[in-house]
């Protein structure tokens, strides 16, 4: 892989690169829509991911390049940037303009870019390239940021340069992720603990719907207001800023003061999901990796019925999972309503498994979907 870019890089440049980094994509393992009350998430990083090679040249400009997109781009050195429309290299644009605001002033540089993550489909590949780019440049330029300041830089690009209203836990995984362990993070405190998550005989099966994920932006909003309307019910008779501050069993005792019954839903899910984030880390703590599986299940079905942010595709692939013996947990991961599913599923079994999905998927979709075996893999590293 290395080497193929290394002779790409030449191609384009007409010198060497002097320098490779890689950041993975990330999956959340469990803890979906939960992040915004409170609650605990569990990503990791995935052995996909991508790579950026670097060299300085002398004339003042810096120079983008990917193998994934066929634009190119260069900019003069200037102290500030601006998005330029929708064009891909905004994204390491946006990680040197703010750079530059912590008093560093870029040089003439030539980058070049690969992603071997499926771009779009919610495995955030825009968190890798914001966080490669940042890792990257303070690494070359010791530019003296620990990571968490890198991490809540390349969230900003994402926020404000780029203008997506996401949360801190891409960035963070794809910063901290670790070989075959996860993590569990409070989005809001950013306290975190990282678990052993050894799959044994089980990979980590990708499965993207190929379904864009349209009604995502809209549906997400309506959940956040959804959540903060259960919050207030509540606080008519208790005192609390999150809906996981709640355990299932106190929730119980406090849920007749929610009286729309789809708001009652929403915190239901959050509140049971909250739960099982901490169950899933006690199975991997113990090496229960059938019991964190059926947890898997039991989220799906949560966000099906309760959240009502799965759909047809994550359904008919989690469904198919549910019948396939060789798979002990699968789930919608990501916002929903599209982008991908994830399985545990049993080495050997790839081609297997493949094959009968996609029958299944198509007969039911009309379409095919993606299929894509991944490790849990390392964060963010130069090469
Ligand atoms: P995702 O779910 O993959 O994060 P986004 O729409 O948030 O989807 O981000 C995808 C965008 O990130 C791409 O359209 C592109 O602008 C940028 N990007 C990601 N990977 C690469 C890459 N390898 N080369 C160039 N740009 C990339
Ligand atoms: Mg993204």
């Amino acid at each position: 892989m290395e080497q193929q870019l290394s002779d790409k890089f030449l191609e384009k440049y007409k010198q060497k690169p002097i320098a490779t980094y890689f950041a993975p994509g990330r999956v959340n393992l469990i803890g979906e829509h939960i992040d915004y009350n409170g609650g605990l998430v569990m990503p990791c990083a995935i052995t996909a991911g991508t790579w950026l090679l670097i060299a300085p040249n002398n004339d003042q400009v810096i120079r983008f390049n990917s193998v994934n997109f066929e634009e190119e781009q260069s900019f003069d050195i200037q102290k500030e940037y601006q998005k330029t429309g929708h064009e891909w290299y905004n994204y390491p644009l946006g990680v040197i303009h703010e750079l530059q605001k912590f008093g560093w002033m870029a040089q003439g540089l030539d980058l070049l870019y690969f992603g071997n993550i499926p771009i779009g489909s919610g495995l955030s590949s825009s968190a890798s390239i914001e966080v490669l780019t940042a890792f990257a440049l303070n690494d070359y330029f010791n530019l003296g940021h620990d990571k968490l300041e890198l991490v809540k830089l390349s969230k900003r690009v994402e926020n404000i340069f780029i203008g997506v209203n996401s949360g801190i836990m891409d960035q963070f995984a794809v910063a901290f992720g670790e070989t075959d362990k996860a993590i569990v993070l409070n989005c809001d405190t950013l306290k975190y603990k990282i678990v052993d998550c050894n799959l044994g005989d089980y990979n980590l099966a990708i499965i993207n719907t190929n379904k864009a994920r349209k009604l995502e932006e809209s549906k997400y909003n309506e959940r956040v207001s959804e959540c903060s309307e259960a919050l207030t019910a509540l606080n008519k008779e208790i005192n609390i800023s999150n809906l996981c501050e709640l355990t299932a069993e106190k929730f119980a005792l406090h849920s007749h003061l929610i009286e729309n019954k789809t708001t009652l839903m929403r915190a239901t899910h959050v509140v049971k999901e909250n739960d099982r984030v901490h169950l899933a880390a006690k199975a991997l703590n113990a090496g229960e990796l059938e019991e964190f599986g059926r947890l898997m299940y039991a989220s799906h079905q949560s966000l099906k019925e309760l959240y009502e942010v799965s759909g047809a595709e994550l359904d008919a692939v989690v469904d198919f999972c549910s019948n396939y013996e060789h798979v002990i947990g699968a789930r919608m991961t990501g916002a929903g309503f599209g982008g991908c599913a994830i399985a545990l599923l049993k080495k050997g079994f790839e081609e297997d498994f493949a094959q009968k999905l996609t029958e299944s998927y198509v007969a039911k979709i009309g379409y095919p979907a993606t299929i894509y075996i991944h490790g849990i893999g390392n964060g963010v590293s130069s090469i």
